[in-house]
């Protein structure tokens, strides 16, 4: 029988107490702490971009999707991203290996940015109709990607929203509510995703096998937000987010102007509700 942990309340306080842990020092991202200690710099968040790049990149050649910065630029003008566990990965490279990548992107440029996978080697099978593992009423089609001599294999999933964060907003847990851009990545619930906790958004059988599947990595789940003011949190099923918000942890690929949120250009604006849990 499956196992996994559903926590309540009072587990996820005693965790998100204490402040100082806010987005840049908590265990997933412990090398980054132990840089700036050496270096005896602040405590800023300008030592994340090339760790970022490091893990996007590694992810890249694992996946033998050749040159990481044309794909960058691909990414960008086709307003593709990344997400799903490869995008976990980047945040908690040590906890598990992805198993596929999931690029996601409009379908006004997705026969352009088939053609890029093309250019990198990889061919679809139309035999492989992933479609149904990806319920959701904004994906208009899903295909698998191989190429010659490697073991792994990519999805492209083509979504109707013209931004493919619509997609993300709707999966299963807050787990995977990550994303890498052409230029950085963005995690949405960080305070919850880089301690590895997350909040389940759906509860079914096949939703359950997945939560088991991510508790064998470590990753704990819970079925509510910790007690909240409704309106001032974000970690919250009915607050209204935004992609622009203070909450959202976004990470340059290179060193920007502190003003300068280059992570989540050409995805703005965007706004989402989690809603109530969906069974
Ligand atoms: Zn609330």
């Amino acid at each position: 029988m499956a196992t996994f942990n559903i926590s309540k309340d009072d587990e996820f306080l005693d965790r998100s107490e204490g402040q100082a842990a806010k987005f840049y020092i908590p265990q997933p991202l412990s090398r980054i702490h132990d840089l700036l200690q050496r270096e005896k710099k602040p405590l800023t968040s300008t030592m994340l971009p090339p760790v970022a790049r490091a893990r996007f990149e590694r992810l890249i050649t694992m996946f033998d999707l050749g040159d990481p910065d044309t794909l960058r630029l691909e990414m960008s003008k086709c307003c593709a991203i990344i997400s799903g566990s490869a995008a976990l990965y980047v945040f908690h490279p040590n906890a598990f290996t992805p198993g596929d990548v999931d690029f996601y992107v409009p379908h006004s440029t997705a026969n352009r940015f088939i053609c890029s996978l093309h250019d990198r080697g990889f061919f679809d099978n139309s035999a492989d109709d992933k479609k149904a593992t990806y319920p959701s009423r904004e994906i208009v089609a899903v295909s698998r990607f191989w190429k010659r001599g490697n073991a792994r294999s990519i999805n492209l999933i083509i979504t109707q929203s013209v931004n493919p964060l619509a997609v993300v907003v709707q999966f299963h847990s807050t787990l995977l509510m990550n994303a890498i851009t052409g230029r950085g990545v963005i995690c949405l619930y960080p305070l919850l995703t880089l301690p590895g906790r997350s909040v389940m958004m759906v509860d079914t059988p096949k939703a359950r096998k997945c939560f088991a599947k991510y508790g064998r990595r470590g990753f704990r789940f819970q079925s509510i937000f910790a007690s909240h003011e409704c309106l001032s949190s974000a970690y919250c099923r009915n607050a209204r987010r935004s992609l622009e918000d203070g909450d959202v942890l976004s990470v340059t690929f290179q060193y920007q102007p502190q003003s300068m949120n280059a992570a989540i250009h050409g995805l703005t604006p965007f706004h989402w509700q989690l809603g109530p849990m969906r069974s």
